[in-house]
């Protein structure tokens, strides 16, 4: 089945037209810009890269410019737009409405504008992607893979906040957890890669990228995961704190006299491995900055290495036991000091990593020593693989 997915966000728009029967990506690529001047869409398939700088004033004209780009005699992928069996959209948030993938229809959407509250940089892109695509191909059944919807088997024991438990009732604060569809994928892939059912499985799967997450994956469940309510908590990120005492917060507002948005502004964008080092978001320019040796970068991945650590244990506890770690996106799958920094310490679990093995990149294998009782994964996250093959099966259960 040919599955289009789309990735939206307020001002660009990524694309992958997937045929899942091979897992084959057929064609894809970015929209940027949207809205802002200098609008481009840069469009790979068939070996060739095409980029096209033209005015893209909203996200109708460019999924236009992306169908005219899959339908292209030249460096297209479709014959057809007939083709194209569903749309699979990433989507944020789901609130506690939305478990699993959906097909869309309107009472669906009117569930997603009621999330928006609660995502209002992403839900909002995504139902503008979502209404474009619906104008342009009208008959192509459209679903919604959410980055929350993994994590809603979390027992409420995980998820309520020691706040007043009005809180959750009327503003529905709790936590909800995201890369839910990275965690899920990777959680699959591990228990092909173990030749073991995901159903006996209990896992530690660490989402290591600009943004972070850390999850407890029990018999194919997500039961905890490290981040909450929005997109901060959990080990130190890019530019995100991490765990920080909430009493900090509002000292520190009044203290040097910030609003409310100008602290959230800190917390998700200059925190983390920026704030603490001062020189980079970016993990490969810390790394390199600690290597000649600024010790404020070395201390920034020292906490991100730490938190990670504790993460694991207390999901290991969490779990009443670990039987693999993995590791994945950008950092997780290619920085072996860091896999390395996060490992050591943890021989006591019985995971002991393979230095030689550990020294690859982004590719899928298993870096534990023969005798450790705890394997240790690096698998490449594919989110766009696993949003098409969610699409493909509820639109072949719903043809069926
Ligand atoms: P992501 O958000 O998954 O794209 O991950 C982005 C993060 O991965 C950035 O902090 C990059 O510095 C980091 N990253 C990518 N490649 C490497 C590498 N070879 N070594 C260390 N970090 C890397």
């Amino acid at each position: 089945m040919k599955v289009l997915v789309i990735n939206c966000g307020s001002s660009s728009l990524k694309y992958q037209l997937i045929d899942t029967a091979g897992e084959q990506v057929l064609a894809k690529g970015l929209v940027e810009r949207i809205g802002i001047e200098g609008s481009l869409i840069t469009h790979r398939a068939r070996g060739q890269k095409v980029q096209q700088q033209t005015e893209i004033p909203d996200h109708k004209v460019a999924i236009k410019l992306v169908v005219d780009a899959l339908l292209s005699p030249d460096h297209g992928a479709l014959k057809s737009l007939d083709e194209i069996a569903a749309v699979g959209h990433r989507v944020v948030h789901g609130g506690e409405k939305f478990a699993d993938s959906v097909i869309i229809n309107d009472e669906v959407m009117t569930t997603l504008s009621d999330c928006a509250d609660l995502a209002p940089l992403h839900n909002p892109a995504n139902i503008i992607g979502i209404k474009a695509c619906q104008g342009l191909l009208p008959n192509v059944p459209q679903v919604a893979v959410f980055d929350t919807a993994f994590h809603q088997t979390m027992p409420p024991q995980a998820y309520i906040y020691g706040l007043p438990y009005e809180y959750y009732e009327q503003y529905g604060i709790r936590r909800y957890g995201f890369h839910g569809t990275s965690h899920k994928y990777v959680s699959q892939r591990a228990a092909k890669l173990l030749g073991r059912p995901l159903a006996d499985l209990k896992l530690v799967t660490c989402h290591l990228g600009n943004g972070s997450s850390i999850t407890a994956v029990k018999d194919g469940q997500s039961i905890d995961t490290s981040l909450g309510f929005g997109t901060i908590s959990g080990t130190i990120m890019g530019t995100r704190s991490g765990d920080v005492d909430p009493a900090a917060i509002p000292y520190i507002m009044e203290q040097a006299g910030l609003s409310a948005a100008e602290m959230n502004d800190i917390l998700y964008k200059k925190s983390g491995l920026l704030g603490i080092s001062g020189i980079s978001s970016d993990a490969r320019d810390v790394e390199e900055a600690a290597n000649n040796g600024n010790q404020r970068a070395r201390l920034a991945l020292d906490i991100l290495c730490y938190l990670t650590r504790k993460y694991i244990g207390a999901y290991a506890a969490a779990m009443g036991g670990l039987d693999a770690i993995v590791f994945t996106a950008g950092i997780g799958e290619n920085s072996v000091t860091i896999r390395n920094q996060i490992c050591q310490g943890l021989e006591f679990l019985g995971a002991k990593l393979d230095p030689t093995k550990n020294n690859t990149r982004g590719q899928e294998i298993d870096v534990s020593t023969p005798d450790s009782t705890v394997r240790i994964l690096i698998i490449p996250t594919n989110e766009e693989l696993m949003i098409a093959q969610d699409t493909a099966e509820l639109v072949g259960k719903k043809v069926n």
